[in-house]
Formats: C-alpha cells, sequence, structure tokens
C-alpha cells in the first residue's frame, strides 16, 4: 500500500531518514497540514516564511504536496483512508503540543502504521542522559556526553524511488517573505557562511554591528536544513560554532524531559520572585516593544526585531535582561513577544534562553550579574555603526558616543529608568526569595 510522508518540522528532501523510509513503500503522498493551534500563535513574518518554505518543497515535488487545513487528529487518517495508506512517517516532533499531537494521530491511525524517524536535532531529545539515566541540568556535561553519543552521518541524498501520489488539496496560502525560504535557500546561506564569517566565528559572532553568524535559524527551525548536515561539514576549529548547535539540542532535551517549563519557571524558587505587572510596568514593557526605552543598544536591537524580525544573540542577550532586570517584567511577557516577531521563533530555545537571562532556567548565569546596557553597547558595538543602522535619530551622532546617555539629541527618548537604582532594586528582590 502507498504511505504518507507527513511533513512537519522537515521541510526538505535531503538527508531526510523519514522520507527515505517513506519512499520503500514506492508510492507516497507528501502532506502538508496547517494546523491552527501552531499557525495562530506563530506571528506573521514566521507563517510567511513557512509558507515560502512549502512553495520551495512543492516546488522541489514537482508541484505534488497536498495541502490540508484543520486539526491534524482528523485530517490524517481521513487522508490515510482515502488512499488505503498503509503507513504514515514523520520526522518526530519533540516539543510539548507536537507531541501530544501525534499520539492522539498515532490512536486515530488504528491499524495504520505510524512510524517517526529522526527529529530536528543531531541526537534525538530525551537520549543523551547521566549514567543514572537522569537527564542533564547543566550545558557543560550535557555537550560532552552529547559528542560522545554522536549522530548518524548525513543520509544519502535522493528519493528517486518514490513515485508521488497527487490529490486536490488547498492552496499554500499566498503571503510571501522578506527572507529566501526552503532547503535550497538554506544551503546558500550556509555555504555562504562556512566559506567566510565561520573562520572569524569565535570573534565575530558577539558583533552585532558585524555580520558574523550564519543567519541558520528560521531554516534550522523549518528544517529546510538538518544541523547533521551542518555539523558533517565541520573542522576541528569549529568548537564554537557546534557548541551553538548544541545549545539548541541542550534546550530541546530540557523541554522534552520537562514541558511544563515552556510556561513556568525551571527554578521553582523564582516563583516567588516579585514582578512588575501594573500599569507603570505595562507602558514600560510597551516602550521596550517600540524601541523607545532610551537605552540606545536596547532600542536598536527592538527595532531591529520589529523591521527584520531577527536579532542578534548578543543584543538578544541585552534586551531581555533589561526587560527582566531594569524593568522588572516578568519573563513570560519577553518571550511572548519574541515569539510573535521572530522568524526563528522556537519554543525550546526562545523560553529557555528567556529563562537563562532571567537566571531562573537551567545553567542560569549568576542572578547578580546584571548587564550593564550602557558597557554592553560599549563594548559590543564601538563605534555604535549597529545603533546608528535601526534608531535613525542618532544618525547623527558620532562614533561611540552614541552610548553616552547625556550626548543624546533631544528627539531620542529620554531614559524610561535608571540603571543604577533598577539593578539594585533587583538585587534586592533576589536576596528575598534566596533567603526565606
Ligand atoms: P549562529 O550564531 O550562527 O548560531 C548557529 C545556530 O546555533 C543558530 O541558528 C541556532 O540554531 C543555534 N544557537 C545559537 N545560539 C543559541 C542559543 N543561545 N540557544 C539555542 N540555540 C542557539 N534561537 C532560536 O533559534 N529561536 C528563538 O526563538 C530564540 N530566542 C532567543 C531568545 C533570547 C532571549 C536569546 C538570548 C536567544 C534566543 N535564541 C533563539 C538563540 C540565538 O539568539 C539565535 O539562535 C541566534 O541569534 C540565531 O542567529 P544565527 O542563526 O545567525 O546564529
Amino acid at each position: 500500500p502507498p504511505a504518507i510522508m507527513w511533513f512537519r518540522r522537515d521541510l526538505r528532501l535531503s538527508d531526510h531518514p523519514a522520507l527515505l523510509a517513506a519512499a520503500d513503500a514506492g508510492e507516497v503522498l507528501p502532506l502538508f497540514v496547517l494546523d491552527d493551534r501552531l499557525l495562530k500563535p506563530a506571528g506573521e513574518p514566521r507563517r510567511r516564511f513557512l509558507y515560502d518554505c512549502l512553495r520551495a518543497l512543492d516546488h522541489d515535488l514537482g508541484g505534488r504536496l497536498h495541502i490540508a487545513h484543520g486539526d491534524p487528529v482528523d485530517i490524517v487518517p481521513k487522508i490515510a483512508g482515502k488512499i488505503g495508506a498503509g503507513s504514515v512517517h514523520v520526522s518526530a516532533d519533540t516539543a510539548p503540543y507536537g507531541r501530544e499531537r501525534d499520539e492522539r494521530v498515532q490512536k486515530a491511525l488504528g491499524d495504520i502504521d505510524f512510524v517517526r524517524i529522526g527529529s530536528p536535532y543531531a541526537v534525538t531529545p530525551g537520549r543523551v542522559r547521566k549514567q543514572d539515566g537522569e537527564p542533564y541540568r547543566v550545558f557543560t556535561p550535557f555537550r560532552r556526553a552529547w559528542l560522545d553519543h554522536g549522530w548518524r552521518k548525513p543520509a544519502k541524498s535522493g528519493v528517486d524511488s518514490a513515485r508521488w501520489i497527487s490529490l486536490k488539496g488547498l492552496k499554500i496560502p499566498a503571503a510571501k517573505s522578506d527572507y529566501p525560504a526552503g532547503e535550497q535557500a538554506a544551503l546558500e546561506v550556509w555555504q555562504d557562511f562556512r566559506d567566510g564569517p565561520l573562520a572569524d566565528y569565535d570573534t565575530g559572532r558577539d558583533r552585532p554591528d558585524r555580520d558574523g553568524t550564519s543567519h541558520l535559524s528560521a531554516y534550522l527551525r523549518w528544517g529546510c536544513v538538518h544541523p547533521r548536515t551542518l555539523l558533517a561539514d565541520l573542522k576541528p576549529g569549529n568548537e564554537t560554532f557546534r557548541s551553538e548547535l548544541a545549545w539548541r539540542e541542550f534546550y530541546a532535551d530540557v523541554l522534552w524531559h520537562q514541558p511544563n517549563t515552556a510556561r513556568e519557571n525551571y527554578d521553582r524558587k523564582f516563583d516567588r520572585f516579585k514582578h512588575d505587572t501594573g500599569k507603570a510596568a505595562q507602558q514600560r514593557f510597551q516602550a521596550w516593544c517600540e524601541g523607545k526605552t532610551g537605552y540606545p543598544v536596547v532600542d536598536a536591537g527592538m527595532r531591529q526585531l520589529l523591521a527584520e524580525n531577527w536579532m542578534h544573540n548578543r543584543v538578544r542577550m541585552i534586551v531581555a535582561s533589561f526587560l527582566v532586570k531594569d524593568l522588572h517584567v516578568p519573563w513570560w511577557w519577553g518571550a511572548r513577544h519574541f515569539m510573535r516577531h521572530l522568524i526563528d521563533g522556537d519554543l525550546a530555545s526562545n523560553q529557555h534562553n528567556w529563562q537563562w537571562v532571567a537566571g531562573c532556567g537551567t545553567d542560569a548565569a549568576p542572578y547578580f550579574r546584571i548587564f550593564n546596557p550602557i558597557t554592553q553597547g560599549e563594548k559590543f558595538d564601538p563605534n555604535g555603526d549597529y545603533v546608528r543602522k535601526y534608531v535613525p535619530e542618532l544618525r547623527g551622532v558620532q562614533g561611540k558616543t552614541v552610548h553616552k546617555l547625556d550626548k543624546l539629541p533631544e528627539e531620542y527618548p529620554a531614559p524610561v529608568v535608571d540603571h543604577a537604582h533598577e539593578r539594585q532594586v533587583s538585587l534586592d528582590r533576589y536576596d528575598a526569595i534566596r533567603t526565606t
């Protein structure tokens, strides 16, 4: 009988073990289900990027990608029944909703095989464990064990043996992304980075004023490229880049073991932490969202997010720290704003990076190490070029003077808070939960 290849976060044809297994059946229906439970909270930029990824996949499949819309628990068994499928193939989804949905789909499929092969990670979450079987709570030992565990070599390309089945389905929504999408684009982005900035990644990655990172996050998010493909290309000198990929795997592993940490503090002592949520805090939060806090590097980052739906990692840390430790707003307000606007918004990476910054996550930076938004700007945007690029009111300010609050023009917002004062407030609140 024919098989269904149900694509989710694996929108590519090469290095795709689940697709190769489906192709063994001979006839394959390639399927994608537009599921409102995932699409609604995703935000427009991420949806548009998804649609373009689907268009690219459909093109690579010769126009055969079948698009359906609704709850997969109804749709997948219905289509399987219609074509008399013997099996439904997927790459495992390891995030909380996806796991639960897949269990329900499997049940609804009854006798039809539901075959999970691979995942969006080099090592499927849940596999790397301490000798006593417990999950890792700290990154460095996880990374070591993850390397020891290893992963398979990229699967050979070529699904030529499959005969694609077509059914009349829906059209992919027309909205288009500002970014090139799909497998071919992902491989080109990777090759440009691998043959260029990767050599200086150790120093270049921390400089938002330079283009020193890979920009692969959105492609990894949708599986236009698998991390195995990247890892196989790395050389012994590329440890830092390999570690960044390991962070992605670590956070997926943490979320797999504790799905509740998508919403709740990993460190439960922070449940008692005092946040500000009243009217004044809401106004400050709004200023942060709009990039009008009066702190230049924070505002540049928040405006980059709105303009490009992406933000440099160093600046993500600075703006997140500012929200949590200078404005005392709950980390999940910021995480939600990020998820709405980021093209690479990913539950595991986003929520756990936020928790890391807020001090309540795994491996968290010690709470008392509070980023100073001025010195961070001076250090990582030493000539002020990043700030000037995103904050037009500051374009007339020369060099690093853009980081000096008392030298900024009147049309630029006054600081919403005083960093030195708010830093102390944060430390006092931390003391209150540490000692009680
Ligand atoms: P590169 O520096 O080229 O890194 C290569 C890849 O490694 C990235 O594409 C990403 O997949 C992975 N990676 C790098 N740093 C991290 C990290 N700290 N944690 C997990 N994976 C990492 N990343 C997301 O993919 N989605 C998110 O929603 C997300 N939210 C974040 C929120 C906050 C508050 C912070 C501080 C970081 C967040 N990150 C998130 C991690 C990181 O900022 C982005 O992965 C990175 O900036 C993407 O750009 P790049 O592909 O050029 O990264």
